[in-house]
């Protein structure tokens, strides 16, 4: 838990979101600027700043999120879909907490 961390805030409570599915690991909810019809978030409990601070310990975590895109999706009604994991400021990472970007359902408002 990192008390500055927005998506920290979010698993505590202090911030509300649309969540779709919720683990003792995981949390998935809606982004909150939609960039595609369905856009949704999964993320760590775990306040990990991003991909590149993981390592071993953290093989098992990560594969339960990548196994989860393809449930949640389909749980979404998405027969495909597109993910994004953005990895330092130069990366596009805005957010300092590990997610992946699940797109689906065409660009949003079209
Ligand atoms: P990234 O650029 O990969 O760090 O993306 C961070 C994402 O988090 C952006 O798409 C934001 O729209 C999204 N976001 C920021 N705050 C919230 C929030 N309170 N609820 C849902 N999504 C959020
Ligand atoms: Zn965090």
């Amino acid at each position: 838990m990192d008390e500055d961390c927005i998506f920290c805030k979010i698993f505590a409570g202090s911030i509300p979101s649309k969540k779709i599915y919720e683990d003792e690991d995981v949390i998935a909810f809606f982004d909150i600027k939609p960039m595609a019809k369905v856009h949704f978030l999964i993320v760590p409990k775990l306040h990990v700043p991003s991909l590149k601070e993981c390592d071993a310990s953290h093989q098992a975590l990560l594969g339960k999120m990548l196994l989860l895109v393809p449930k949640l999706a389909e749980a979404q009604g998405l027969a495909g879909f597109k993910t994004l994991i953005n990895t330092g400021r130069e990366g596009g990472q805005e957010v300092f907490h590990l997610h992946i970007h699940v797109f689906g359902g065409g660009p949003a408002g079209s």
